[in-house]
C-alpha cells in the first residue's frame, strides 16, 4: 500500500471527525465566499449608485435581488438605516464564518494528533515484537530517528497537507466561480499574474528545500560526534585526545553554520520578495481594472468585490503550494515509518499455538544449523544436543565459537536455520511464543535495569504475586541490601540502576529471571565484570537459583563448569565434544586443552 493508502486507512478510524471537519470546512467555504459580494452594497450606497430597482426581478440573479432589497431599504427606511443593515450583514457573515473556521481546526487537531499517537504507537509496539535478528541489522539512533525524526516530518507536512485539501479548494473553487462569474477577462489575467508569481516563490522554496536537507544532516553529524565523543570522554582524556576531538568537532561545525547561514539567507528573502511581487501584482491588477471601469465595462462596486474575492484566494493558494511541496517530504518519512511498521515478524507470524508446560524430559537439538541474515555466515552447523531435566550444561570453547547463538536459539531470539529444537519432543515454532519464553529465565552479563522501582523491575509487568518476588530476591541473594534501601521494594533504581552497585544490579536481574519460576535458566555467566566481593555474591546467587532447575550456562569460570553435569565443547560453530570435566579431562582432547591454559572465553 502507498504511503498515501496507509495514512487514509489510519484516517478511517476517526470517521466522525473526518466528517465534522469536512462540514465545518465546506459552511466554512459557502460563507467565505457568500462575504465576497457582501460589500457590493456597502460600497453602492457609500459611492450612491443603487440602482432604483423597484419591482421584484424575475430572474434569479443575485445582483439584481440585492439591488431590489437596497432599493426598498433606502425607499423605506433612509440610507443610514440601509447602512446599518449592510453593516450589520458584514459583521454577522464574517462572525459565522470565523465561527465554522475554528470548528474546522478544533476538529481536524483530534483527528491529526490521534493519527502521529497511533503511528508512534505502532511504531514502538512492533519495535517491542520484532524479532532480535531485525535490530542486529538496524542501528539504534536508526530506529530513534524513525520514532522522532521521521514522525516530526509527517506531521509538519502531511498532515497540514490534509488541513489544506480540506479547506483550500473549497474556497478556492468558490472564489474563483465568484470571479469569473463577475469578470471573465480580469479573472484570466489574474490568474497569468499568479502562476509567474507561484513560479518564482516556488523555485526559492525548492532550493531551500536542498540546503536544509544538507543543513540536518550535518546536524545529525553533529549530533554523533557529540554523542560518540561525550561517552567515550574518559578514554578521550586519558589519551589527551581533547583537542583532536574539538577540531573534528570544529570543522563539521562550521560547514554546519555555513550550510545554515545560505539557508536563512535564502529563506528571509522569500518574504521580501513575495510582498514585491505581490504589490506588484495588486498593481497591475488595479491598473488594468480601473481601465475597464474607466471604459464602462466594469462598476466600480463590483471591481471592488473582484478584488476582495482575489485576496481571499491568495491565502488558500499559497498553504495548498506549499503543502504540495511538504507532500513529497512528508511522503517519503511516511513510507520509511510505515515500513518498519508492516515488516513481517516472521518468528511471531510462523508461531503455533500449542501452549508449552514446563519441561518433562528433555531439550534435543537436532542437526541445528544457524547463519546470521545480516552477512549469511554459517554461525552453527551440525549442531546435535541433548539436555535433560534437572541437568546443568556449561558451554564451552573460544569467543566467538557461537555459544551465544547457540543459546538464544533455544528461547526462539532466532529460528534455526536447519534442523530443530524440541522440548519434550515438540517442535519449538509449534508452542506459542509467550508460553514458550516463560519457560526460561534468563541472565544476561550485562545486568540491564529501567528507571522504575526494585520490585516493577523484577516483575517487568508479569504481575507476579507479592511472595513470588520477595522469593525470588531471597534465593538472589538480594533482600537484605534491598531492605536497607530507604523505600525497600518501592525504591526507584536511577537511570539504567546507577543507584546501584553492578553486583546489586546483577543480583536484582538474577531475582527478575526466577520470579515466574521458570523451569529453564539460561546464564551468560554473568560476573565477569564485578568485583571478587560482588562476584562471589552472584555466584552464590547463581548457585541458589539453579537448585532444582535445568541450566544452561555459557561459563568462564572454571568452577562453575566443573561442578556441571555436562560440558559442551564448541569451535566454530561445531559441537567438539560433550561430557563431564574428569571424562574429558581424561580423554585429553580440546577440553583438556582449555583447562591446561586455563582458556575460557
Ligand atoms: P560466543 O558467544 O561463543 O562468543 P557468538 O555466538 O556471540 O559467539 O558469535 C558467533 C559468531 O556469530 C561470531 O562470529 C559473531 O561475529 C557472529 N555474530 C554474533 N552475533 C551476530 C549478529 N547479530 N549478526 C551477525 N553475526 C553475528
Amino acid at each position: 500500500m502507498s504511503a498515501l493508502g496507509t495514512l487514509l486507512a489510519r484516517a478511517r478510524n476517526y470517521k466522525g471527525l473526518v466528517a465534522a471537519a469536512i462540514v465545518s470546512n465546506i459552511l466554512l467555504s459557502i460563507l467565505t465566499v457568500a462575504s465576497v459580494p457582501l460589500i457590493v452594497p456597502f460600497l453602492q450606497i457609500l459611492f450612491d449608485q443603487v440602482p432604483p430597482v423597484t419591482d421584484l426581478p424575475a430572474q434569479p440573479s443575485p445582483t439584481d435581488h440585492i439591488n431590489y432589497y437596497m432599493s426598498r431599504l433606502i425607499i423605506d427606511h433612509g440610507k443610514q438605516h440601509a447602512l446599518l443593515t449592510v453593516c450589520g450583514s458584514i459583521i454577522g457573515v464574517f462572525f459565522l464564518k470565523n465561527v465554522f473556521r475554528y470548528l474546522s481546526l478544533f476538529f481536524v487537531a483530534p483527528l491529526r494528533n490521534g493519527i502521529l499517537r497511533d503511528i508512534r504507537g505502532d511504531l514502538y509496539k512492533q519495535y517491542m515484537h520484532l524479532p532480535l535478528s531485525f535490530f542486529a541489522d538496524k542501528k539504534k539512533g536508526d530506529l530513534l530517528s524513525r520514532l522522532t525524526v521521521d514522525i516530526v516530518e509527517v506531521e509538519r507536512s502531511i498532515l497540514d497537507a490534509i488541513e489544506a485539501v480540506f479547506k483550500s479548494p473549497l474556497v478556492i473553487i468558490g472564489c474563483i466561480g465568484y470571479m469569473l462569474w463577475e469578470s471573465p477577462a480580469l479573472t484570466l489575467f489574474v490568474f497569468v499574474l499568479l502562476i509567474f508569481v507561484t513560479v518564482i516563490i516556488g523555485g526559492i522554496s525548492r532550493t531551500l528545500k536542498k540546503s536544509s536537507h544538507k543543513a540536518q544532516g550535518l546536524l545529525g553529524e553533529l549530533n554523533a560526534i557529540a554523542e560518540e565523543s561525550l561517552g567515550g570522554i574518559r578514554i578521550i582524556k586519558g589519551f589527551g585526545a581533547e583537542d583532536y576531538f574539538t577540531d573534528k568537532y570544529r570543522a563539521t561545525n562550521d560547514q554546519h553554520r555555513d550550510t545554515l547561514t545560505k539557508l536563512v539567507w535564502r529563506r528571509d528573502l522569500s518574504g521580501p520578495l513575495s510582498e514585491f511581487l505581490g504589490i506588484v501584482t495588486v498593481t497591475v491588477l488595479l491598473w488594468f481594472g480601473s481601465k475597464q471601469v474607466f471604459a464602462g465595462d466594469l462598476a466600480p462596486a463590483t471591481f471592488f468585490a473582484f478584488l476582495f474575492a482575489f485576496f481571499q484566494v491568495i491565502e488558500p493558494s499559497k498553504s495548498f503550494s506549499k503543502a504540495y511541496y511538504n507532500v513529497q517530504k512528508g511522503l517519503a518519512a511516511l513510507d520509511r515509518v510505515e515500513d518498519f511498521v508492516q515488516t513481517p515478524n516472521h518468528i511471531a507470524d510462523s508461531s503455533g499455538d500449542q501452549q508449552a508446560s514446563g519441561l518433562k524430559q528433555q531439550i534435543s537439538l537436532r542437526s541445528v544449523g544457524f547463519k546470521y541474515i545480516s552477512d549469511g555466515q554459517q554461525v552453527l552447523d551440525g549442531i546435535d544436543l541433548d539436555i535433560n531435566k534437572g541437568e546443568v550444561v556449561a558451554l564451552v570453547g573460544p569467543s566467538g565459537a557461537g555459544k551465544t547463538t547457540l543459546a538464544d536459539l533455544i528461547p526462539r531470539f532466532y529460528d534455526v536455520t536447519a534442523g530443530a529444537i524440541k522440548i519434550d519432543g515438540i517442535d519449538i515454532r509449534t508452542l506459542s511464543l509467550d508460553s514458550l519464553r516463560s519457560l526460561f529465565g534468563i541472565v544476561s552479563q550485562d545486568a540491564i535495569l529501567f528507571n522504575d522501582t526494585i520490585r516493577n523491575n523484577i516483575d517487568l509487568g508479569n504481575n507476579y504475586s507479592e511472595q513470588a518476588i520477595q522469593r525470588a530476591v531471597e534465593i538472589a541473594h538480594a533482600s537484605d541490601f534491598v531492605a536497607a534501601l530507604p523505600q525497600g521494594y518501592d525504591t526507584l533504581v536511577g537511570d539504567r540502576g546507577a543507584l546501584l552497585s553492578g553486583g546489586q544490579r546483577q543480583r536484582l536481574t538474577i531475582a527478575r529471571a526466577v520470579a515466574g519460576d521458570p523451569p529453564i535458566l539460561i546464564l551468560d555467566e554473568a560476573t565477569s565484570a564485578l568485583d571478587a566481593e560482588s562476584e562471589l555474591m552472584v555466584q552464590q546467587a547463581l548457585e541458589q537459583v539453579m537448585v532444582g532447575r535445568t541450566t544452561i550456562v555459557i561459563a568462564h569460570r572454571l568452577s562453575t563448569i566443573r561442578a556441571a553435569d555436562k560440558i559442551v565443547v564448541i569451535d566454530s560453530g561445531r559441537v567438539l565434544e560433550v561430557g563431564n570435566h574428569d571424562d574429558l579431562v581424561s580423554a585429553g582432547g580440546a577440553y583438556a586443552k582449555l583447562v591446561e591454559m586455563q582458556s575460557f572465553s
